[in-house]
């Protein structure tokens, strides 16, 4: 019976200590989850300030960002932004993304130290930002295996070996590439790739809302067929150009012209093939006359219009002379059948005390009466 007792305390004795030694070790576990948690949460406090620090700098980039339109003002704040924002970068690049050539462009950059950049055209790893629309992060590039180092100009012209890129974008489309580099390694940390994010979407939203005001503001002075000057755009910028001229006792040289015997082209090879000879004639006009300063202008249908500044009669006639020329000798194809046209052309020099843009105008469009009279395919000068 004793025995019996015996066995059952000292059985329960067993449980309870095994019960006990359940319970310490599930304490030992929570208070190890529970240190955990408060060195994490240790280490989240002491990011805080830090943290808090970028988001209000964050926000005042969006504040002035938003206040700039023109694009090169947008590119030179944010390059500087950047520069600010990662002293220990030896340099920080701004690529823009040229659609018509499909490549990158190197728009400004910002250089700690006397180096030379030679990747114009953007390197491997701006490449591979824009090709995957998204960031780039490295710590060493000599061991990154995404990348040949051997190959990039970064690497052997200057020596970097970490990076921090992203591309700006506006969802699918990429309008550049920023990138900031350095000879250490490590120099940047996951942080600093967000934070060039977040200032690369914010400046993506902003150029995008500049070159759609640009669009905006071109389509209300330019002819949509051709990209050239619409006339009431050409004749107040006439006007403002002849009074410089009689403020600086220069001249200007202005040329009208009319494509010959358009109707004909029209008639019959079909309109298509009309508006295509109205972009060729275009184009020729910008080759020969697109020097700055001088503007040119779809005057109407098939009729243009050019002033040219700081000007006299040979120049204005060699550059009417050029035009007819390389007019005559263009050529379109349509349907296998070779498509020539030719121009007639008015000139005439202002005098300096000349401000009256209507009887400039008028002059010019007589002589190109007169080359049209003598014959087409001929410039004739007002004199
Ligand atoms: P001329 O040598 O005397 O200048 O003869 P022309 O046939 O060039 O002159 P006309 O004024 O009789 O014809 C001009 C033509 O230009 C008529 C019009 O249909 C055409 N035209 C005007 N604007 C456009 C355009 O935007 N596209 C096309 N395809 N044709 C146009
Ligand atoms: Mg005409
Ligand atoms: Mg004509």
């Amino acid at each position: 019976m004793a025995g019996g007792i015996f066995v059952f305390f000292y059985r329960a004795r067993l449980k309870f200590l095994s019960v006990l030694q359940g319970e310490n070790e599930r304490i030992e576990v929570e208070i190890n989850l529970l240190e955990k948690g408060l060195k994490e949460k240790k280490e989240t406090l002491a990011l805080l300030p830090e943290r808090r620090k970028r988001l209000s700098l964050l926000f005042s980039i969006s504040q002035n960002l938003i206040e700039l339109i023109d694009t090169s003002e947008i590119y030179d704040y944010i390059i500087n932004t950047l520069g600010d924002l990662f002293p220990d970068s030896d340099s920080i690049l701004f690529f823009v993304f040229e659609k018509d050539k499909d490549s990158l462009s190197l728009s400004c950059s910002l250089k700690r130290k006397e180096m030379v950049i030679k990747e114009k055209e953007g390197d491997i790893l701006d490449k591979w930002v824009l090709r995957h629309n998204c960031s780039l992060l490295i710590d060493d590039l000599t061991r990154d295996f995404r990348f040949d180092y051997t190959h990039s100009h970064s690497y052997t012209q200057r020596k970097s070996r970490s990076f921090v890129a992203s591309p700006i974008s506006v969802g699918d489309k990429v309008l550049g590439v920023m990138r900031a580099e350095s000879q250490n390694v490590s120099n940047f940390s996951l942080e600093d790739s967000r934070i060039l994010r977040n200032i690369c979407d914010l400046a993506a939203v902003v150029i995008e809302r500049g070159n759609l005001l640009h669009y905006a503001k071109d389509l209300a002075i330019k002819d949509s067929l051709t990209s050239l000057f619409l006339r009431d755009y050409f004749f107040e910028r006439l006007d403002e150009e002849l009074k410089r001229c009689s403020e600086r006792n220069s001249n200007l040289g202005l040329l009208m012209l009319d494509i010959d015997d358009f109707k004909m082209v029209n008639d019959q090879y079909g309109h298509v093939v009309g508006d295509s000879v109205l972009k060729k004639l275009a184009k020729i006009l910008n080759g020969k006359a697109g020097e700055p300063g001088n503007l040119i202008a779809r005057y109407g249908g098939e009729e243009f219009i050019i002033y040219v500044v700081e000007c006299d009669k040979d120049k204005i006639l060699k550059i009417g002379e050029d035009i007819r020329l390389a007019t005559e000798e263009a050529e379109l194809t349509f349907r296998r059948k070779k498509i020539k046209f030719t121009v007639s052309l008015g000139a005439v020099v202002s005098q300096p005390d000349e401000r009256d843009v209507n009887k400039l105008t008028e002059k010019v469009d007589k002589a190109l009466y007169k080359a049209k009279r003598e014959g087409k395919n001929r410039i004739c000068f007002a004199g």
